[in-house]
């Protein structure tokens, strides 16, 4: 068997155009124009890259975007005192401050000092905790893509057996969380599987829907996999580069291999990877509408 392709860049763009339309109700309907602030400090190369697709993605769905540069020396306090007047920002529905942060600076303190209502990267405790009790809230963007692939795909997350590898507070604990909740597109059996999990494989072998989110490329291996389970693979590990610089990526899945076994799978790239910025814009349109009581 040759598994289905989960195409993330397709169903990606689908999801790009509704928020799009989202985005145009909002102006057309309200006057609103749904606003994010992402700030940078320092200069790390990929997180300029990060943050300026996000400028970017915001410009294109005409999304009002404003980018905070801030030198690596900046301190806590000052950086601080940007969150705050961002926070107190009304054209501002959503923040992101752009992680890693330099080591000087407290990174929870910055991200907690984000306005819960602004939390647009769901990594606030309250976000969290709304997540995890299964209150509305901001759902942290990469596991909320995840959910969403599931679904878009067609996939059946009712009662599937799914075995989530990698406990991260971005990806492995909130996916888990997420399909755990009785709710649809969720109320799954989650197990959750970390380097101190004694025999991993016996785990996996038991998955219908399988998660790898490990930072270590071609973890999982055919052996690992159950005949016709849906394997999602969130790595992105760079392996090298193009001779013209670009970053040559794998994931934590052996896709050849694995792709003769399971049912369907995501590639890297192409997986979860788009979905990460479109559920960031949507959490942003979401903001605005709360800011307005539009529900
Ligand atoms: P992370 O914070 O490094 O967490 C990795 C997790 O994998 C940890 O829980 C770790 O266990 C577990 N692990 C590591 N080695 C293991 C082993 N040998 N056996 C079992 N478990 C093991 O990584 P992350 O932030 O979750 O990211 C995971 C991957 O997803 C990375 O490749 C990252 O680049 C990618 N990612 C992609 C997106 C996207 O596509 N948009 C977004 C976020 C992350 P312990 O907790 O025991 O250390």
């Amino acid at each position: 068997m040759t598994a289905r392709i989960i195409n993330g860049t397709d169903i990606a763009r689908q999801i790009t155009e509704e928020v799009r339309r989202e985005v145009e109700d909002l102006k057309n309907l309200h006057g609103i124009t749904p606003g994010l602030a992402t700030v940078l400090v320092g200069e790390d190369p990929a997180s300029q890259v990060y943050v300026a697709s996000k400028v970017k993605m915001c410009q294109n769905l005409g999304i009002y975007s404003e980018r905070i540069d801030l030198p690596a020396g900046i301190s806590e306090a000052k950086l601080l005192e940007v969150v705050e007047n961002l926070n107190a920002n009304p054209k501002i529905h959503g923040i992101l401050v752009q992680v890693p942060l330099p080591k000087h600076i407290d990174e929870g303190k910055i991200l907690f000092s984000i306005d819960p209502d602004k939390d647009v990267d769901g990594f606030h405790p309250v976000s969290v905790g709304r997540m995890v009790i299964g209150e509305p809230g901001f759902l942290p963007c990469t596991p909320h893509g995840i959910q969403v692939l599931l679904e878009r795909s067609g996939i059946v997350t009712e009662g599937a057996e799914v075995v989530v590898v990698g406990r991260s507070n971005i990806v492995g604990k909130p996916i888990a969380n997420i399909l755990l909740q009785k709710a649809r597109g969720a109320n799954s059996t989650v197990t959750i599987c970390h380097s101190a999990t004694r025999d991993i494989g016996g785990h996996t072998r038991r998955a219908d829907i399988l998660i790898a989110a490990i930072g270590k490329p071609w973890f999982i291996t055919a052996d690992m996999v159950k005949d016709g389970a849906v394997v999602i693979d969130v790595g992105t590990n760079e392996i090298g580069r193009t001779p013209e610089g670009k970053r040559i990526l794998a994931g934590d899945v052996d896709f050849a291999s694995v792709k003769e076994k399971a049912g369907a799978i995501t590639p890297v790239p192409g997986g979860v990877g788009p979905m990460t910025i479109v559920m960031l814009m949507s959490n942003t349109v979401k903001a605005a509408r709360m800011a307005a009581g539009l529900g």
